[in-house]
Order: structure tokens, then sequence, then C-alpha cells
């Protein structure tokens, strides 16, 4: 599907919703994809893109952010805090963010840089034991400690779980959000987005439906 096709989805997604596309970040998830398809999607003059591994963005964005200016990264992959300081310097937003050690790895970091990406923090609204995020009943109580390390944190994300009816998962986000006074919510992907938008979404992250079925290997 063209980019394209993808913004007049988010268009009328939002008509319905009643609300400003201009709300709406496409983030396109270029993870696993060939450079060529990247690339083209570069050309198209697209400028945010997500990442789910600090690695594979290491080997791939430096040298296309010297060929295509105001490229914006976002980490959206579990992140190590051995790899934090790494990704700080990749990532414009890492949106991963879900446990006390990371967050005071991540102030640290940013205290003796000067520099830090925006933060979104992962709730695992599924509370499903394999999947990354903090749990919604400790999400509070995380978000007042994320703000008092004066990470400058921007919202919410979430990956609902695949089994489950997603807009319970994007209702409950917007909720922890709305409650927490945060106005970002990452949430959304490519069988989800227009759903997610009208539960509010700020960010969808959108990978397969952009660049096609992604190449394993
Ligand atoms: C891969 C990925 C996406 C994009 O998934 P698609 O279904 O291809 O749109 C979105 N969010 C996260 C966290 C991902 O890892």
């Amino acid at each position: 599907m063209s980019l394209a096709d993808i913004h007049a989805r988010i268009g009328v997604a939002c008509e319905n919703a009643g609300r400003d596309p201009g709300e709406v970040e496409l983030i396109a998830v270029s993870k696993v994809q060939p450079e060529e398809r990247v690339v083209a999607i570069l050309d198209e003059g697209h400028r945010v893109f997500g990442e789910n591994k600090v690695q594979e963005a290491a080997g791939k964005w430096p040298a296309l952010r010297e060929r295509y200016a105001n490229v914006k990264l976002h980490l959206i992959g579990p992140l190590q805090t051995n790899k934090a300081r790494q990704a700080m310097a990749l990532a414009d937003a890492i949106q991963t963010v879900d446990r006390p050690k990371l967050a005071r790895t991540l102030a640290r970091i940013a205290q003796e840089t000067g520099a830090c990406p925006d933060v979104f923090i992962q709730v695992n609204t599924g509370e499903e034991p394999q999947k990354a995020g903090i749990l919604p009943a400790e999400a509070d109580a995380f978000i007042a400690e994320v703000r008092a390390l004066d990470l400058p944190l921007k919202g919410l994300m979430c990956i609902p779980p695949v089994d489950e009816e997603a807009s319970l998962h994007f209702a409950l986000l917007a909720k922890i959000a709305a409650r927490n006074g945060l106005a970002g919510l990452s949430m959304g992907m490519s069988s989800d987005f227009e759903k997610a938008i009208s539960f509010g979404a700020t960010h969808i992250r959108v990978g397969s439906a952009i660049f096609g079925a992604r190449v394993p290997g």
C-alpha cells in the first residue's frame, strides 16, 4: 500500500473520530526491511521511522541520516540498560521505558550528556508474562517516578495481545494516560491503526502496510 493510501486512511479515521489528522504521527516501522524500501519511503518525503532493535538501527540510520535531513527515529522494541547509551545517541524517542532501573539509567546518562530523547512508557495492558511493559496497576506510580527523574515523558505505548480485541487495550491505555495528564498515546499497527485513532492515538506504528511483508533474515 502506498504512503498516500495510508495517509488517506488516517484522514478518514480522523474525520470519523472528529480529530485533526495533524494530531496523528505516522511512524513507519522499518525493522527488517531491505534498504531500498526504506529509501523509497524517504524519497517520498517521509521522515519518521521506528526500529525495534538498537543494533539494527545503529547499522542503518547513521548513514541514512547523512543522506536525509530531519529524520526522526523512534525505538519501539525492548531496551536493555547496557544499550541505553547507544539507544539515546541514536533515537529521538524511546517508547519502551518500562522499569525503574532503565528509567534511572536514562536519567543518569541524560544528566551526563545534557540530552535525552522523548520518553514513552510501555504498558503491558494484556498483562502477558512474556511481554515487556509496566503492569497497569503499577503504571501511575511508575509515571510519577519517571517524572521525578525529569525525563521528557511524552506519553504511553502498548502492544495489545494478538488474540484479544485491541479496543479494550487502547481504551485502557487512554484511560491511564488521561488520569495522569499525559497527551501522547502510541498505539495501533498495520491491522488496527484506524481503531487506535478512534481511541485517541497520537502515534501509530505501521510497518507491513507501508513496506509490504517483512522479509525474514
Ligand atoms: C513491528 C512492530 C510494529 C509494526 O507492525 P506491523 O503489523 O507491521 O504494522 C509496530 N509496533 C511494534 C512495537 C513493532 O515491533
